[in-house]
């Protein structure tokens, strides 16, 4: 706590569970903010979308006001500070491993400072991912957030976090990002995406004048972890880490990856008490050397959840789950331990 200037408040969350110290600081700028010509071809692609016609409309970008990538680093909100006092509690249908990840006495074995946490920016500029029910693509949820649990991290000690952004189009990106990761030496991967649904769920509405999509039947987020991972255990370990964390908060994760109607989206639901699924073949989580997991914060095609995930409160939940999350999974496995 005593690195931090600035302003504490304490506030108990949702679940009554925790209590956490959530700090403020001012905003600063960065000296040299990561990825800065990343976001600057990204705006390019939202002004070539919206030449086209498209009314497309980034919501941070506007309430910021943004003329440089380095004001967008800057004004994102910063630091949710994490868990500071976890109570024991039993829970026998909890595992084992993760009960002890969770008491896991203080000081810990966890340097800080020599673990590494891969914020994978899930898409890039020039493969968008999903649009929105508001037609904003998904690529720029997933930046906004991983640029705020970035933060979040160095904040609370992870300076050796590293916010992974690739370009050019889907397939090749995704080799990319696997070989940028695995030469990092990391010692965990979160990639950070926003939920859709299958084309054949959407439903037509209009926004803004034009026809757009829309889909209000599910909402939450969900957890990914390929078994084909070598790093298995490790991802499955942080995936419950990280979906308990978003419980405690008061967060429902997505339930309609069980259902028929998901057809080849369709997954097998591994922790039904925390929301993690298992998706072997995502190259993303398969091919990288280390424990990795894919985050789909929330649902940008359901109306309603949209507009949460535009809002601060719910990114600073996210970014202080996740950070919370990581803590632990720090405290449980020694830097290096992971690294292939
Ligand atoms: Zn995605």
């Amino acid at each position: 706590m005593g690195r931090h200037s600035g302003v504490w408040r304490l506030k108990v969350a949702p679940s009554g569970r925790y209590f956490h110290a959530i700090h403020r600081r001012p905003l600063r700028a960065l000296d040299s903010p990561p990825d800065c010509a990343q976001f600057t071809e990204a705006r390019s692609a939202m002004k070539k979308i919206r030449r086209a016609g498209g009314k497309v409309r980034l919501f941070a970008v506007r309430r910021l006001r943004l003329r440089r990538c380095r004001r967008m680093l800057t004004a994102l909100t910063v630091a949710s500070s994490p868990l500071i006092m976890p109570l024991a509690i039993i829970e026998p249908a909890w595992p084992e491993e993760t009960q002890q990840a969770r008491r896991e006495p203080q000081p810990s074995k966890c340097d800080r400072s020599q673990f590494r946490v891969v914020l994978d920016i899930g898409h890039t500029a020039d493969a968008l991912g999903a649009i929105s029910a508001r037609n904003v693509p998904e690529y720029f949820f997933n930046y906004r957030l991983a640029a705020q649990i970035e933060r979040s991290l160095i904040d609370d000690g992870f300076s050796k976090t590293v916010l992974l952004a690739t370009r050019g189009p889907a397939r090749p990106s995704l080799l990319d990002r696997v070989a940028r990761a695995n030469g990092l030496s990391a010692n965990l991967l979160v990639s950070i995406h926003h939920d859709s649904v299958p084309d054949s769920l959407l439903e037509s509405w209009e926004f803004e004048d034009k026809k757009s999509h829309f889909s209000d039947r599910f909402s939450g987020h969900s957890i990914f972890v390929s078994y084909e991972n070598s790093h298995r255990d490790g991802s499955v370990l942080f995936g419950r880490l990280l979906g308990k964390e978003l419980k405690d908060r008061g967060l429902q994760f997505a339930r309609q990856y069980t259902q028929p109607i998901m057809g080849r989206y369709r997954h097998k639901l591994i922790d039904p008490d925390v929301g993690v699924y298992r998706y072997d073949q995502l190259v993303v989580l398969r091919a990288t050397r280390m424990p990795a997991v894919l985050f789909e914060a929330g649902s940008i095609i359901n109306r309603e959840e949209e507009l949460q995930m535009n809002s601060g409160e719910r990114r600073d939940l996210i970014s202080a789950s996740l950070t919370a999350a990581v803590e632990m999974f720090c405290n449980r496995r020694r830097p290096n331990r992971f690294r292939g």
